[in-house]
């Protein structure tokens, strides 16, 4: 024990001049995904598998052992600790995921010590949004500030907020949960047991729902509706169809964007309020919409926010991709390294 902690001091105060490897892993209900990568985020090795969930905790984990050891070993490298962003709800002291909600059966799952158990390098744990911060903050739009909101706004909208160059854990490591902020109290309910949830009006998910909610009410049908005609039945017409709509000026789609672009403006106004953030990335699906989105929701928000907040803020599509879930638990990784010293 002794050996192996000094070891992990000289590498970090050498970190100047010797590259120090580590393994991110990304545990998502969807997929299991893996990259070795150096000091500067470039990735040597990477894979990835279906998570399977319907197959149970213990086979998953069977599966993403193996995953590791064959990138660990494809990366020719020596591989110093793990990092992993996860699906929650953790419980960060043991190391453990409890219950997730998208993978039924799965129970508690002691995720930190069958990793380090069969890997033989420390890991470290953290939940997939703040792994994501930490990733666009290290290696992608984050980089050159130390106050940074992250958003990602895809089936759900999840957020993690670097303050002073740090994640900001909160005191039960649930911080920043902004899916969760309120913009109606009347609103509509969410599963978090408030009312108005922003997540309930402008994931994908939502999005998707609040069209097709205006296209009944509306008595729309394929003839009357390019969305429906596009999608070919209103229960297909999803948050691409109406951006599509948007595009082509159909004036129910951009009532609806219009509405979802408003509801973001005051969403990102309180982040802004709450955070006094330099930059907001904004990363997921429906920001693949580019200056369909960007360039309303800047002018929403500028509306909203205090101005002298607002003139220090730069709100700005995120930069790593389908990659920022390996490469933010990379960071987690680095980061339990340095804490470790
Ligand atoms: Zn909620």
């Amino acid at each position: 024990m002794q050996g192996k902690t000094s070891s992990v001091i000289d590498v970090s105060m050498a970190n100047n001049f010797v590259k120090t490897h580590v393994i991110g892993i990304d545990v998502g209900g969807t997929k299991l995904a893996v990259g070795v990568a150096d000091n500067s985020g470039h990735l040597l090795a990477s894979g990835r598998i279906p998570t399977d969930p319907a197959g149970g905790s213990k086979s998953a984990l069977e599966r993403l052992v193996k995953l590791c050891k064959q990138t660990i070993s494809e990366s020719a490298v020596p591989v110093l600790a793990a990092g992993v962003g996860s699906v929650g709800p953790l419980d960060q002291k043991t190391g453990r995921i409890l219950s997730p909600v998208n993978m039924p059966g799965w129970g508690v799952v002691p995720l930190v010590e069958t990793l380090s158990d069969s890997l033989g390098i420390p890991v470290y744990l953290d939940n997939d949004a703040n792994a994501a911060a930490l990733g666009e903050y290290r290696f992608g739009a984050g980089r050159g500030v130390e106050d940074m909101v992250y958003l990602t706004i895809s089936t759900g909208i999840g957020g993690g907020a670097i303050l002073d160059g740090k994640v900001y854990q909160g005191a039960s490591g649930n911080a920043a949960e902004l899916g969760h902020v309120s913009i109606d109290y009347n609103g509509r309910p969410c599963g978090c047991g408030n009312m108005g949830c922003i997540e309930q009006y402008a994931s994908g998910t939502a999005i998707a729902r609040r069209t097709r909610e205006a296209l009944t009410a509306a008595g729309a049908t394929a003839k009357t509706s390019p969305l429906i005609a596009s999608a070919g039945s209103i229960e297909a017409v999803n948050t691409l169809t109406l951006l599509e709509g948007v595009r082509n000026d159909d004036p129910l789609s951009v009532k609806v964007w219009d509405e979802t672009v408003l509801l973001l403006g005051a969403f990102m106004a309180s982040v802004i309020h709450t955070f006094n953030p330099r930059r907001i990335v904004l990363g997921g699906g429906v920001t693949n919409a580019g200056d369909l989105l960007f360039v309303p929701l800047r002018e929403q928000t500028r509306r909203r926010a205090i101005p002298q907040m607002m003139d220090i803020v730069d709100i700005v599509p995120a930069q790593l991709g389908d990659q920022v879930g390996v490469l933010g638990a990379v960071a987690v990784g680095q980061d339990g390294i340095q804490q470790s010293v």
